[in-house]
């Protein structure tokens, strides 16, 4: 008689309909369609990296592709898990730093402008950095600007303010983590080590009474011996960051070679957390300026690729999570006035930030000697603007030439007003090259758009899913079992 005969397999199929129509019933009514695998079945990590680009929002990822060669594509987004979190202060729809990295760093929300305490002010909040060195643990934190600013100080500092920085930047010296990298301490600005009158400790002064050696060029880091403990910055602008990436000479560290020199003194047995952050994304997008936010989430991205190349050799060990604090600026692929046509390319035609072409300025209206023709002259060479030769449309309009000669002629030659009127005059520059490209920005602020995360590794899969930026430190705690002895 054979197994199935009759009506039987009919039966049968009409049994599993009737099963999955209750299932799906049961899962819409539920709102959800099917789970994640419980975190505690996904391997232990053991090497953890987060790597937070600042201001880096789905459109700023998309952008980066423009300033690559049709032949590369970004290391991020070749990983094998995709998430999207929200990123709401406690207090605030649109975040800042010190809330988004709270929440990032804690897992839990607070109040814009504070860092890893309670929106209270009286509560500290643990950070994920300081569960993995309190499991045994190595700990690094690396940002491209100053490493006193919230996103970094969200790992290893609690304050009610993040503009505190001498505080926060003396946390680090009691911190005990192992190695700092990338911009300098803004706290060890002159203006900020006074205090009623009198000069504190050098931050560097009490980085060496705490143990660390403290360098601040290529071949002092690489002679660091692994187990030292480590503070080592780059050459850094009037706010202790790092050069924008476009504008980074030879013998200033890379993003990724901080990164890099990281992942050598904090290997060991026992393992390590690293969190990384690209912080210049950020401050190109304030500016609104597309080729240098692009080129910065290039660098950023680099940086990344230095842990892949980590993960080759200890690949069931490896987590690696990147992720943003919140998007800036409103960036969009696409703008009102070109709708349909757009040529992101023509940022590749840009040679300097924003910032730093609104440096020449100032310079050139100082020196009384630049000429405003003379001036659109330098404004082919930096940005390609009007150089018909190469490209039709870098031609400027009379009225973009009537709008740029104004704005040049409002720069004074001295006094207070000259960098923020040589700054406008900039700022009106590269507008009109984003114009051209078709980038579209809506605002000079944050923005509340949703971010993504990009996982690979061990235990990547759990950060898959639609849910709030408190949800990824949870998910690394969970996963490195921190709630656990080791
Ligand atoms: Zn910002």
């Amino acid at each position: 008689m054979p197994l199935l005969s009759g009506r039987k397999p009919l039966s049968v199929a009409l049994t599993f309909i009737i099963f999955f129509l209750l299932l799906s019933t049961a899962a819409c009514s539920g709102g959800r369609v099917a789970q994640a695998p419980a975190e505690g079945r996904f391997p232990v990590p053991k090497y953890i990296f987060l790597f937070i680009g600042d201001g880096m929002g789905p459109a700023q990822v998309g952008l980066a592709g423009a300033v690559l060669d049709s032949s590369s594509t970004l290391a991020m987004t070749g990983f094998p898990v995709l998430g999207t979190v929200t990123t709401h202060a406690e207090n605030r729809y649109i975040t800042d730093s010190g809330a988004a990295g709270t929440a990032l760093a804690t897992g839990s929300k607070t109040s814009v402008g504070t860092i890893s305490m309670k929106s209270n002010h009286r509560d500290t909040l643990r950070t994920v950095a300081e569960l993995a060195r309190r499991n045994g643990m190595r700990v690094g934190i690396v940002s491209s600007v100053g490493i006193d600013n919230a996103t970094p100080a969200c790992f290893f500092a609690h304050n009610a303010k993040r503009s505190n920085y001498y505080d926060i930047a003396g946390q680090m010296a009691e911190s005990g983590f192992d190695y700092f990298g990338g911009g300098y301490a803004e706290g060890d600005f002159p203006r900020n080590r006074l205090k009623g009158g009198v000069n504190r400790p050098d931050i560097p002064a009490l980085m060496k009474i705490a143990g660390y050696r403290v360098v601040s060029d290529r071949s002092s880091l690489r002679s660091v011996l692994p187990g030292t403990k480590c503070w080592a910055y780059t050459d850094y602008d009037g706010k202790a960051a790092m050069s924008f990436e476009m504008e980074r000479k030879e013998q200033e560290l890379s993003l990724a070679e901080f990164t890099r020199e990281g992942i050598r003194l904090l290997d060991n047995p026992k393992g390590f957390f690293m969190m990384v952050e690209g912080g210049k994304i950020d401050w190109a997008c304030h500016a609104n300026d597309g080729a240098a936010a692009a080129h910065d989430v290039v660098a950023f991205d680099d940086a990344i690729r230095e842990a892949v190349a980590f993960s080759c050799s200890h690949p069931d060990e490896t987590l690696i999570v990147v992720t943003a604090d919140h998007e800036c600026g409103g960036l969009s692929l696409g703008n009102g006035r070109r709708g349909y046509d757009s040529r992101m390319s023509l940022l590749r035609r840009q040679k300097v930030s924003l910032e730093g072409f609104s440096r020449k300025v100032t310079k050139w209206k100082e020196s009384r000697k630049v000429s405003f023709s003379m001036a659109l002259d330098s404004v082919k060479v930096y940005y390609g603007l009007g150089d018909v030769s190469a490209d039709s449309s870098l031609a400027l309009s009379g009225e973009e030439r009537l709008v740029l000669s104004k704005a040049y002629s409002n720069v004074p030659e001295t006094g207070a007003a000259a960098s923020g009127s040589a700054a406008e005059f900039a700022s009106a520059v590269t507008g009109i090259l984003n114009e051209r490209a078709g980038v579209g920005w809506t605002s000079k602020a944050h923005t509340a758009v949703p971010v993504q995360v990009f996982a690979a590794g061990a235990g990547a899969e759990a950060f898959s899913g639609y849910y709030d930026n408190t949800g990824i430190a949870g998910k690394i705690i969970r996963l490195a079992r921190f709630g656990e002895r080791r």
